[in-house]
């Protein structure tokens, strides 16, 4: 895969970039690995500071940030502004709290002084996916860079100049070279940097063909990995629920980046009683959202990032009717114009065996199932290979007990939508990966906790 900007809304190459060499490559190993020696013993105030200034770089290019992201993968500019307002945020959260979450802890034995430490492990390299291309890497870069740690970034192929510019509002903000580097290079490179001895620990956000890969590469050399997969995350609304709320979050939930997210709700399960209701609102919404250009303030829906992913989900679709699937809206890709556009769609009366019932859709397709009941409801939505969110909607506290403590997921939002808080670990199960960012699970993953033990 080429390494370039493509405007997803115009289809126009605007800049293409040279794949690093292996010399290159290994330069900037060299000096990832000779900045983490002095970068460990930076006191932990410098690095906060740093991740400050970082913080405020962002703030106050929002909007530069934020038509970049747009630029590179469509989304649209209020949501790429709010993205870059977000990485603002988890850079100040971990500046403020690292210090008390890799705090020693003392632990009383039979030694005078038992203490357990979070030390840094080393070079940790991130390989990130296009769909939130700062959030992704900031909500990996904010914790390693405080734990101590050093990051190498390879990003996905079609948003380079997002990933550079994220190395330079690190170097901007004050880390030292190297604590801090972007590295163009394909998929192709990744297995030798994972190989490395210098590396410690690698983190993939992105596919399950990618994770394991990358799983499976760390897994021959001893090396720690989180991976955080794809999703096809269930939204059950009950007989009891506030239904304009639902319909209302249902409709972002799943539109949310122009469909394209791990955590965007993707199976609609229903409680029977109220499928009609629920159904019948959901098409009207789907009928107000407004299509078009991604840079415009007014755009609800932009278009998909790649022609792959377009072309993927109009033979998802596709095949699902052919399956027996039903379309209630859209269905197909917008022809009449250049850019990735895909119509938001519903599809319903999904039958068994049908790839809908197991496939991640990737874009604005909604999969409605009717569900006679809790006991369907609960089965249904843990029928998936995936296990990320959970979205459920009762007023019913024997329901919210059951949703709380059977779906299998990394996260249960009750009456809400999934989402990702700088302060609550954020993961999944199953084949959605194994690890956590964020809150103080995600500072941990990457450090040695030592037990020390002195008489
Ligand atoms: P992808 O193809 O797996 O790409 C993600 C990253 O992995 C890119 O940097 C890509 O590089 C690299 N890559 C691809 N194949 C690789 C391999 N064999 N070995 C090592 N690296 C490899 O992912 P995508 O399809 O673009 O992204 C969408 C997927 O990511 C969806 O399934 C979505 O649910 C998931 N996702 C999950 C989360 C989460 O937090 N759980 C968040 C966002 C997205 P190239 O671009 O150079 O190919």
């Amino acid at each position: 895969m080429a390494i370039a900007t493509v405007n997803p809304f115009t289809g126009e190459t605007v800049k293409t970039f040279q794949a690093l060499s292996d010399i290159e490559i290994e330069q900037k190993l060299s000096l990832a690995q000779a900045q983490f020696l002095k970068y460990r013993t930076i006191p932990l105030s410098q690095r906060s500071q740093w991740l400050s200034e970082a913080a405020t770089i962002l703030e106050q290019e929002r909007d530069r940030f934020g038509k970049l992201l747009t630029l590179e993968m469509g989304k649209p500019l209020k949501a790429a502004i709010a993205e870059v307002e977000k990485c603002a945020l988890v850079c100040r959260f971990y500046a403020e709290h690292a210090a008390q979450y890799l705090a020693d802890v003392s632990v009383q034995t039979d030694a005078t002084t038992s203490l357990i430490k979070y030390q840094p492990l080393g070079i940790v390299l991130a390989v990130m996916p296009w769909n939130f291309p700062f959030w992704q890497v900031f909500r990996f870069a904010a914790p390693a860079l405080m734990a101590g740690n050093v990051g190498l970034l390879k990003h996905a192929s079609n948003v380079p100049q997002s990933a550079l510019a994220i190395e330079e509002i690190f170097t901007r903000a004050g880390f030292p070279e190297g604590a801090f580097q972007t590295l163009l290079v394909g998929a192709d490179k990744v297995a030798a940097i994972v190989e490395d001895d210098r590396v410690k620990a690698a983190t993939l956000t992105g596919s399950e063909p990618a994770g394991a890969s990358l799983a499976a590469t760390a897994g021959k050399q001893i090396k720690k990995v989180v991976l955080e997969l794809g999703g096809s995350d269930p939204f059950i609304v009950m007989p009891s629920a506030d239904l304009d709320q639902a319909v209302q979050t249902a409709v972002t939930a799943r539109m949310i980046n122009n469909g394209q997210s791990c955590i965007a709700a993707k199976r609609f399960i229903i409680a029977e009683e109220i499928a009609d209701q629920f159904i019948d609102r959901l098409v009207e919404q789907y009928k107000q959202l407004k299509i078009g250009d991604p840079m415009s303030m007014d755009t609800d829906i932009g278009p998909l990032a790649t022609p792959g992913i377009l072309q993927d989900l109009d033979q998802q679709v596709e095949i699902s009717v052919q399956q027996g699937a039903k379309v209630l809206i859209g269905g197909h890709a917008l022809r009449d114009r250049p850019g990735n556009f895909y119509l938001p769609t519903i599809l319903s009366e999904i039958p068994k065996g049908c790839l809908a019932e197991h496939d991640e859709f990737f874009g604005p397709v909604a999969l409605v199932f009717r569900v006679p009941d809790l006991e369907s409801a609960i089965a249904r939505a843990n029928d998936s290979p995936f296990g990320l969110g959970a979205s459920a909607w009762t007023q019913d506290q024997t329901e919210q007990d059951r949703f709380i403590s059977e779906l299998e997921a990394g996260a249960v939002f009750i009456n809400g939508m999934v989402k990702s808080d700088v302060r609550m670990p954020f993961g999944g199960i199953k084949r959605s990966g194994f690890g956590r960012e964020l809150g103080r699970e995600g500072i941990l993953e990457f450090v040695n906790v030592k037990s020390v033990w002195v008489k």
